[in-house]
This record gives C-alpha cells, sequence and structure tokens, in this order.
C-alpha cells in the first residue's frame, strides 16, 4: 500500500526501475496486428519478447494490478495504479495481454465465485496462460439474450449441457469457455446459470464464420451431451442472469476504455497528411480537415468523459449503467473514424488485395468493414438506446 504522496513517488520510482529492467525495446513500439498476445494454452508469441513482457507482467500481478494479491493480481490501490498506468504510457508499452477473462470474466469471478473458484481460476488469467470465450449468443437469443436455450440437467453428480452458440468470438482457439445455460424452461430470466467448461471437454465443437472483413474472428459453437463437473457452476442454479448482466456492463465498459483501439497502425491523421496533402501547413481539403477537426473533438471529449466515470466507479459511484451510454458513444465514434480514414484514402481505400495497393490502405479497409460489427457487439446500439432510455434518464416504455 502506498497512498502517501511520498510513498507514491517511492512508488513511481520503483515502477520506473522494474519498467527499465523488465519492459523490452520492442514492446515500446506500436503493436503490429500480428503480434496481438492473447495468451492461451497455444498462445503464438510472433516475436518472443512478447510472451517475455507477459511472462513479467504476468508473476508481477501487473496484467490486473488491482486484482488481490492472493489470486496473482497486483494488489495494487487504485493511486497506485494510476502511477502504474502513468509510467506504462510514458514508455509507450504495450499491453502485455489482450484477454475476455481479464475484461469480462474475472471482475464477475470476484463478485460471485467462491473462494475455490477464485484460486483456481483468475492466477490462470492474470498470466496469460488460460484464454477464454464467451458463450452468451444463441441463433434464436442475441438481443433478447434471455432468451437463450441452451439446455442444461442436473444429473447428479455431473451438469448435461446441449445446445447452440453463435458469434462466439475465438471460440476456437479458447481453452475454456464462460456459458449461459438454461436450468428451468419454465420461467425466463430466472431460470438462467452461468457454467464454466473447458473447451476441450467432449462434446464441444466450434466451427469458424467467415466474415466480410476477410477474417474469422468468431465461430458457431455445438454443444452436445457436455459433462460438466458441479464445482463449475458459478453463483447459484438460477442465479445466472444478475451474473450475466454484470459481465455485460464489464464488456461494454472494457469496449468503451479502449474504444474499440486493438493493434497499432497508421492513425487517421497519419493517413490524411499522406494521401490528402497538406497546404500551407494544413490539410489541402477543407471539408475534411473541418469534419476530421470534429471528430477529434467528440473523441476527446469522449475520452475525458470515460475517465471521469472510472474515477467516479473507483470512488464507489454508481455508474453502471452509464457503460451503455459510453458504448454507444464508443461504436458510433469508431465508425465514424473508419469513415473518415475511407474518404481520406480516396480510391486507394477501395483495395481488397493485390501488390498495388500499401498493405497499411488494405488494412484501413478492412478495419473499416470490421467497424460495421462495432454496433452489434457487447449489445447493439438499439438495445443500449433502450437501457439508456430506461436506466439512465428513467423514461418508462411506451405502450
Ligand atoms: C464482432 C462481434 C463479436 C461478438 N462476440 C460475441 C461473443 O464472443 N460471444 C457471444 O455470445 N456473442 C458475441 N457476439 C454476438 C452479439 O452479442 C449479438 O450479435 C448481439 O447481441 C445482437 O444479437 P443478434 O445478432 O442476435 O441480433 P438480433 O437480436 O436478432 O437483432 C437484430 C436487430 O434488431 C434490433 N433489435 C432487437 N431487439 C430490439 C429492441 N428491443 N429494440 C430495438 N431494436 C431491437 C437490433 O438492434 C438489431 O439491429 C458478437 C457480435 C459481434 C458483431
Amino acid at each position: 500500500m502506498a497512498d502517501g504522496p511520498g510513498a507514491l513517488e517511492a512508488f513511481r520510482k520503483d515502477v520506473r526501475t522494474w519498467l527499465e529492467a523488465n519492459c523490452p525495446p520492442s514492446m515500446r513500439t506500436p503493436m503490429p496486428e500480428d503480434e496481438v498476445p492473447w495468451g492461451g494454452r497455444n498462445g503464438r508469441f510472433k516475436n518472443p519478447e512478447s510472451k517475455a513482457w507477459l511472462d513479467a507482467m504476468g508473476a508481477k500481478g501487473w496484467t490486473a494490478p488491482t486484482w488481490p494479491a492472493a489470486y496473482g493480481g497486483g494488489g495494487l490501490t487504485a493511486a497506485e495504479n494510476a502511477v502504474l498506468q502513468d509510467e506504462l504510457r510514458k514508455i509507450k508499452a504495450r499491453p502485455p495481454l489482450f484477454s475476455f477473462g481479464l475484461w469480462m470474466f474475472g471482475p464477475v469471478l470476484l463478485e460471485y465465485g467462491n473462494e475455490e473458484q477464485k484460486k483456481r481460476f483468475l492466477p490462470g488469467i492474470v498470466r496469460g496462460e488460460i484464454r477464454w470465450c464467451q458463450g452468451y449468443s444463441e441463433p434464436g437469443a442475441g438481443s433478447d439474450l434471455a432468451g437463450l436455450q441452451t439446455k442444461c440437467e442436473d444429473k447428479g453428480d455431473h451438469y448435461l449441457v446441449n445446445g447452440q452458440k453463435v458469434w462466439t468470438s475465438y471460440a476456437n482457439e479458447a481453452d475454456w469457455m464462460f456459458c449461459l445455460v438454461r436450468t428451468d424452461a419454465t420461467v425466463k430470466h430466472e431460470g438462467i446459470s452461468f457454467v464454466l467448461f473447458d473447451m476441450t471437454t467432449p462434446g464441444v465443437e466450434t466451427r469458424p464464420i467467415l466474415l466480410i472483413s476477410g477474417s474469422s474472428p468468431f465461430c458457431e459453437t455445438f454443444l452436445t451431451d457436455v459433462k460438466v463437473p458441479k464445482d463449475q457452476l458459478v453463483g447459484r442454479v438460477n442465479g445466472g442472469w444478475e451474473i450475466a448482466k454484470r459481465l455485460l456492463m464489464y464488456e461494454r465498459q472494457n469496449i468503451s476504455a479502449s474504444g474499440f483501439g486493438g493493434a497499432g497502425g497508421l492513425t487517421l491523421d497519419d493517413i490524411a497528411v499522406e494521401y490528402v496533402g497538406l497546404e500551407n501547413g494544413k490539410l489541402a481539403d477543407a471539408d475534411l480537415r473541418a469534419r476530421i477537426a470534429e471528430h477529434r473533438m467528440f473523441d476527446r471529449a469522449f475520452g475525458l468523459t470515460v475517465r471521469r466515470a472510472t474515477e467516479e466507479a473507483k470512488a464507489g459511484g454508481d455508474v453502471g449503467h452509464m457503460a451503455s451510454m459510453f458504448k454507444v458513444a464508443a461504436a458510433t465514434l469508431n465508425q465514424q473514424k473508419s469513415e473518415l480514414t475511407i474518404e481520406a484514402l480516396g480510391n486507394r481505400g477501395l483495395g481488397w488485395g493485390g501488390e498495388g495497393f500499401d498493405p497499411r490502405a488494405l488494412k484501413a479497409t478492412r478495419d473499416w468493414l470490421r467497424s460495421k460489427g462495432n454496433s452489434i457487439e457487447g449489445g447493439t446500439t438499439e438495445v443500449n438506446l433502450n437501457v439508456i432510455a430506461k436506466r439512465v434518464l428513467g423514461l418508462r416504455d411506451h405502450q
């Protein structure tokens, strides 16, 4: 604990020294898309320094700085974590780990899991050893998630799960799934439970879906007579909906905080300068210049608002439903940025492949197509607007 000004300064010095010794030089450069560190049993690390960086941060617990040290986390206070993040920003350190475990599952397990589950699952998340996927959506249950039908029967010494999930991001590369299942078909929200299982369990089958962007980041997941040990139920039987909603909140918060920013590449400004050109030190296209400036102002204001809300949340304020507001704004801003990028690229933004195109321009085109999903993933914009209307603005249902 180091919360007084003097103690925090001493902590900052220690952090700096540690980062100097442990953050490899290549981890202080923008991250190419094929070097995103997802970890997991079959984690691929094109750059060995990326693995060294993850191992060092994971051992220190700094991939999850504020999780308790007893579960592998860093055990830092909010003030210490702010110092750590500040120092990481200063050296432009890459995130050591991208992980649904860190962003979504870990936080709910800390709240709803029992002691044994926390000890069993959290350290593997912190160290990036186990990669998790999210088994929520089904062919007939997306926005109306509580309509899910994947059946989970109590077989005495275990549960038996049968059903189908869809749009399961990276299910084919994940080690474990956190999954919503139906344990009571006579009621809706009150008949849902939250279970965990290893993706190598017999009866789990994943089929990747090819997307408009040319990649296959998600799958159909088929569950046939999947045996789930009873100690892999989180919370109580039929008590899963509350956990599910909480997790969605973390998902939306995380999407907002990261602004859909993934791996590094050229920024909108870089592309505009390179492809549109400058006149008297300003972007040559006055109309595009004005719209980019407006976008940047909103983007900056959004970043500051998210930061303020994060501080309020840390101070115990209830900002839960604001996650929906932020998610809508983050999706809108990212889609706007992608549109402006394509516009700045002009006809170079129409390429799909081939040597005639700059690979960075090809990436921008694919990012633009990928951004279409931003207003769907983590709950659609329409559904989040409903949440905002009800929970933030206090409006009633229109009958
Ligand atoms: C990139 C990406 C990654 C994803 N990853 C995962 C994952 O890892 N795991 C997972 O479980 N799911 C994942 N999903 C699925 C995602 O959660 C669902 O697509 C989303 O919840 C919407 O459900 P749906 O596709 O069934 O659309 P539907 O629910 O069928 O909606 C269709 C349209 O109707 C609108 N609509 C529906 N209900 C209402 C309403 N009440 N009021 C107004 N409009 C409404 C929606 O806004 C939408 O435009 C992912 C999706 C994307 C795009």
